[in-house]
């Protein structure tokens, strides 16, 4: 069961890799608006490093939770920049409460992206309404918490958390940014989503349809 898992962790990073890669420009330009344009680039590479260390991890036996740890460090340590060091942090933290002895059930799902939160705010600081990827990450947990209470599986939960997300980061637009690079010109970003909620919504989405069929 935990080398199926591992596999599964294994295509669902390729993919998110694939669309991270794919959607470069777009998430550059919106960094543009008020951050200094790298976030895409820094997606890109931190996903593509994840992968490249998650695929040999796998192909040697290791379990998803010592897949995802892997691909965390690699992608803090090749991103660059705010966003990459929280996606290694948060990737670590949900890899680390993944079983390696049976199937990943809804309620698994929410006990790690729970740890992801928590380590992406201890290490981040960042509080709801800062115009983070903190605004797209609690609708998402809040949701799964909601999918889990009302008994659903593993793929409907991550596709109704992964719906409030995308909701979520469209209405960061709304947001005045109070924390990051973006807060210096503050203003000018009033209008557009932030980066990291649409990246982190875009990544959750793409992982829904991965896990979810
Ligand atoms: P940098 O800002 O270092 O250039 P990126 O452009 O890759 O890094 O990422 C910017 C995104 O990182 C922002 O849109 C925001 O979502 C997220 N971010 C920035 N600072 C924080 C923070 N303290 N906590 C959570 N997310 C943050
Ligand atoms: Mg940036
Ligand atoms: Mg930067």
């Amino acid at each position: 069961v935990g080398q199926d898992t591992a596999r599964l962790v294994v295509a669902g990073l390729r993919s998110l890799s694939e669309l991270l890669h794919e959607s470069e420009d777009e998430l550059g330009r919106l960094d543009a608006v008020a951050g200094d344009g790298d976030h895409g680039r820094g997606m890109s590479r931190g996903s593509g490093a994840a992968l490249e260390a998650a695929e040999p991890a796998a192909a040697a036996g290791a379990g998803p939770a010592a897949v995802l740890m892997a691909a965390g460090d690699e992608w803090a340590a090749k991103a660059g920049g705010t966003s990459g060091a929280l996606w290694g942090a948060g990737l670590r933290s949900f890899g680390d409460l993944l079983p390696d002895d049976r199937e990943v059930t809804a309620a698994d799902l929410l006990a790690g992206s729970r740890a992801a939160l928590e380590a992406v705010q201890r290490l981040g600081r960042a509080e709801p309404g800062d115009k983070t990827l903190v605004d797209a990450l609690i609708p998402f947990v809040d949701e799964l918490a909601a999918a889990v209470g009302d008994g659903a599986g593993t793929g409907e939960a991550i596709r109704r958390a992964a719906r409030e997300a995308t909701a979520a980061a469209e209405r960061t637009a709304e947001l005045t940014p109070r924390t990051g690079r973006a807060r210096p010109l503050a203003e000018r970003s009033v209008g557009t989503p932030d980066p990291g909620a649409t990246s982190l919504a875009m990544a959750l989405n793409r992982a829904a349809e991965v896990l979810g069929g």
